[in-house]
C-alpha cells in the first residue's frame, strides 16, 4: 500500500483523478459550447449543449469530450466541470442515445448504469457500487441513484451518479459528482458530497431550454 498521506501522493492522485475518473479518455473540444448571458447567478456560468443545460460554478474548468475517445456526438458524450486547489470537485453529465446502448439491454436506466459502469472498468478505472440503488424525480424522470467509490492509488474517492432517459431527447443521462475537500488529507470523506450532487440535478435541464 501507498503511503496515505504523502503530500505528493496527494497531488499526483488528484492529477491521474482528474484525468482518469469515470470515462475521461479523449480529446477536448470547445464545440457546442455556448454560454448564455444574463440567467446563472453570479460567479456562474450556464452550459448549454447536445440538449442539455446547467450552470456551474466559473472557478471550475469545463470540458467536453465523446465517450472512449474523440469529440462529442449527439449520440454520446461526456461534458464535466472540475476544479482543483485545496480540494478537488468534479461533477459531469454523460449521454448516451437510446441507439448507442447495446442491443441485448432493455433499455432501463439500471440497465444504462450497469453499462456505463462497464465502460469505466474496461477504461482501467477500478470502481465499485456501495449501497442499495434510490430513485427521485426529475423533471418528470424517474431518476436513479447509485453512491460508487473509486479506487485510486490506494485511496477509496466516493461519487454519487444519477442515470435516467429522457424520452423528449431520446437519450439516456447520467449525472455524477466527486468531491475531495482537502486534497493533503484525502481520506478525510466529503460530507457535502449529496447535497453538491443535488444542486447539479436541479440546475440541469435536459430537454426544454432555459
Ligand atoms: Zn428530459
Amino acid at each position: 500500500m501507498e503511503l496515505r498521506k504523502n503530500y505528493t501522493s496527494a497531488r499526483l492522485l488528484s492529477a491521474r483523478v482528474l484525468l482518469s475518473a469515470i470515462v475521461l479518455i479523449g480529446a477536448v473540444t470547445g464545440g457546442n459550447l455556448l454560454l448564455h448571458s444574463g440567467d446563472p447567478a453570479l460567479g456562474y456560468a450556464r452550459y448549454v449543449g447536445y440538449s442539455l443545460s446547467f450552470d456551474y460554478s466559473q472557478r471550475m474548468r469545463l470540458m467536453e469530450m465523446g465517450l472512449g475517445g474523440g469529440p462529442a456526438f449527439e449520440s454520446a458524450g461526456n461534458v464535466q466541470a472540475s476544479w482543483q486547489a485545496e480540494g478537488l470537485e468534479q461533477f459531469g453529465v454523460i449521454w448516451v442515445s437510446q441507439e448507442g446502448l447495446p442491443t441485448y439491454m432493455d433499455g432501463t436506466p439500471e440497465d444504462a448504469l450497469d453499462y456505463l459502469f462497464s465502460i469505466i472498468e474496461m477504461s482501467g478505472t477500478q470502481i465499485s457500487v456501495d449501497g442499495a440503488l434510490s430513485t427521485r424525480t426529475h423533471d418528470g424522470h424517474e431518476v436513479v441513484i447509485q453512491t460508487f467509490d473509486l479506487l485510486e492509488s490506494g485511496f477509496v474517492i466516493p461519487g454519487i451518479i444519477g442515470a435516467w432517459h429522457c424520452e423528449e431527447s431520446g437519450k439516456f443521462l447520467f449525472l455524477y459528482a466527486i468531491h475531495i475537500p482537502d486534497l493533503d488529507h484525502p481520506e478525510n470523506l466529503s460530507e457535502e458530497l449529496e447535497q453538491i450532487w443535488q444542486g447539479h440535478l436541479d440546475s440541469l435541464t435536459c430537454h426544454a431550454q432555459r
